[in-house]
């Protein structure tokens, strides 16, 4: 009887103590991994370092290629696709895992410096989607680049160093906080009230007796990265949760981090195409950017830059863009929504994720009657499901929240209209696009498994 029914079981019941340990080790490496990009522009430093270490060289369109060379094309240091060339005709397809590596955030207006009563503020304006009174009172980090008059690029990030100092929102305190309590929860924090606190001493000048505290921020930004007020409009400079990875739990079994979605599935997706050595079938690594608004721009997957890379290197293996994505597989690499207990009323627990349940295989996303979602076919999951197992990879369906409720997509749609064969694949999460959220480590590392699996 036992062979007729199933019940997906916890990891820890179904690897040994060793796999355990190895499970633990692979997500330090992760929880430095996540200290050091926190923005897609960091992930794609971080990403091109380890990148060059592993003996990945960079992308020139038309460059020759052979079996076994290891490449990397940066597209406008927001995204990053790392392949390795396959034994097998390039006729036969790649192997496509693509993550992504933005994250919900505080973007800084283009104009954003102002003063008020001896306060110099910040004006953000959110990016991706976020409940927005969850990004107040607490310690954040600044990231990005400004453009000087001249040219110069400007690289900024305050708040990460143990001695840096880090920026702050306000909240109102409960003693007077009567009438914000009566505004609805998206309300709770209105988007113009994310206003980042940055200083509140004037520059002392005796001669000037108009002397700000928002000069003061300037000089100091003056001093330190040459930056004019002007210079903010050619900038790109993002406010991010300033707290590090960690371990969560007493017995350390889970992480809270900033950003786990979606640089857990980048993360693993990468060390799966940097251990590997002379595929049969061509492997690629997809690292896109603007996911969490909708994968437009040319850094996201609704553009056409890693349609245009497969299509060059098609035409340099002797083939032809549209038989090689027609005969291509891609695990979309992203998160799902994990179980939680506290919350049972928004999820159907039996086709639901679960922490330490294994790496999620999500066979469609999409709102109300699926709609917007690419609906992986049950001949490719069948393919994965197979593998996995084959593989020792521990997995489990999963479905974001009960029908009707809500709902949400990932890349995976944009690359199913490229006629590749997709489904999402990736690690349960825990309060996600949280400012600080949580995943299970035997989940991040069986996920790491399943693409190893996929693109070996
Ligand atoms: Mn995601
Ligand atoms: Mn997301």
């Amino acid at each position: 009887m036992s062979e007729l029914t199933y019940k997906q079981p916890h990891i820890a019941t179904q690897i040994d103590k060793a796999e355990q340990v190895a499970a633990f080790q692979f997500c330090d490496a992760y929880k430095d991994f996540l200290d050091k990009a926190k923005t897609e522009r960091e992930a794609v430093q971080v990403t091109v370092q380890m990148a060059e270490a592993a003996g990945f060289k960079p992308f020139t369109w038309g460059m020759p290629l052979q079996a076994g060379d290891k490449i990397y094309y940066q597209n406008r240091n927001k995204s990053i696709i790392l392949a390795v060339i396959g034994s097998a005709p390039i006729s036969e397809g790649v192997r496509i895992l693509a993550a992504h590596i933005d994250a919900c955030r505080l973007d800084l207006k283009q104009n954003p410096l102002y003063e008020k009563e001896e306060l110099a503020y910040f004006k953000t304006h959110y990016y991706g989607g976020i409940k927005k009174y969850q990004w107040v009172s607490m310690p954040l980090s600044l990231h990005g680049v400004v453009f000087l008059a001249d040219g110069t690029k400007k690289e900024v990030c305050i708040g990460e160093d143990d001695n840096d100092p880090v920026l702050y929102i306000t909240d109102l305190l409960p003693h007077l906080a009567q009438d914000q309590m009566k505004r609805s929860a998206p309300e709770l924090i209105k988007g113009e009230e994310l206003n980042l606190l940055i200083g509140s001493v004037p520059v002392t000048d005796e001669t000037d007796a108009k002397c700000l505290v928002k000069e003061q921020i300037l000089q100091i930004l003056n001093e330190k990265y040459g930056i004019t007020e002007k210079d903010f409009r050619s900038a790109e400079l993002s406010a991010v949760p300033a707290m590090k990875a960690k371990d969560v739990g007493l017995d350390r079994s889970l992480i809270g981090a900033y950003g786990h979605d979606d640089r857990v599935c980048s993360y693993t997706a990468l060390k799966a195409i940097l251990e590997l050595e002379n595929p049969t079938h061509t492997a690629l690594c997809v690292l896109a950017d603007k996911e969490e608004i909708g994968s437009c721009g040319n850094t996201g997957l609704e553009s056409t830059f890693m349609a245009y890379f497969i299509e060059d290197i098609a035409e340099t293996l002797g083939s032809k863009a549209r038989v090689v994505l027609s005969a291509s597989k891609c695990l979309s690499a992203d998160v799902n929504s994990a179980y939680d207990p506290t919350f049972p009323d928004v999820f159907e627990a039996q086709n639901s994720s679960f922490c330490n349940r294994g790496v999620v295989v999500t066979k469609f996303t999409g709102a109300r009657g699926k709609s917007g979602s690419s609906d992986a076919h049950a001949e490719f999951i069948a393919e994965v499901h197979h593998l996995l197992d084959a593989n020792n990879v521990v997995w489990q369906t999963g479905e974001l929240g009960r029908v009707d409720l809500g709902g949400g997509g990932t890349v995976a749609a944009y690359i199913a209209n490229l006629n590749v064969d997709v489904v999402d694949v990736g690690v349960p999460v825990l309060s996600m696009h949280a400012p600080y959220e949580v995943v299970a480590k035997l989940d991040v590392y069986m996920t790491y498994k399943a693409f190893e699996a996929f693109i070996k």
